[in-house]
């Protein structure tokens, strides 16, 4: 099917926190299914289930050509401090250099209810917790220095003048940044 609408800044369903999944049946798979569409398409290397409006928690991923999904995530450990740059694709035409734990110890569930049990460190982990914000309703804007968010702000009402559909091809996988 076609992929999913990618919500915007703007749309409320990104800033309430997500309900956990009790349910994993045929449907919900197919929609995990029709979320890793719609993250290759945009392209991304994550995408949250809220992103397409859907307020559950779980997110799909491939930062490394691994697919992945993960249910009701929560990160019980986190260590040290590192630097990324970081892009979302609900606040297109936008990138950050943004501080964020190093490394996460998280745990979740797979799509066949097994436990997942992750030590996370590098590109990984930054995935992992700009995916885990968006269940909580936090957009990246949230982890902004107020100059930053200034220069946010002042770029989103250019790229809102322009219109979403002429917004520039978001760069995916030049250096370490990416869009999450
Ligand atoms: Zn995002």
């Amino acid at each position: 099917m076609a992929p999913h609408l990618i919500r915007i800044i703007g749309d409320p369903v990104l800033t309430q926190r997500a309900t956990e999944v009790t349910n994993v049946d045929g449907a919900f798979a197919k929609l995990v299914q029709d979320m890793f569409g719609t993250m290759y398409e945009a392209p991304g290397v994550g995408l949250a289930a809220p992103q397409i409006g859907v307020q559950k928690r779980f997110f799909v991923f491939d930062y490394d050509d691994e697919p992945g999904v993960i249910i009701n995530p929560v990160i019980v450990e986190t260590r040290g401090e590192a630097e990324f740059s970081e892009g979302c694709l609900s606040i297109p035409g936008l990138h950050f250099d943004i501080v964020r734990p190093a490394e996460i110890h998280v745990k979740g569930y797979d799509l066949d209810g097994n436990e997942l049990d992750l030590e996370l460190d590098d590109f990984a982990s930054r995935v992992f917790q700009h995916e885990i914000d968006h269940l909580e309703g936090i957009l990246m804007e949230k982890h902004l220095t107020a100059e930053q968010l200034a220069e946010a702000r002042s770029t989103l009402r250019e790229l809102r003048a322009l219109g979403v559909g002429q917004l520039p091809e978001p760069e995916v996988g030049v250096g370490r940044f990416r869009i999450l």
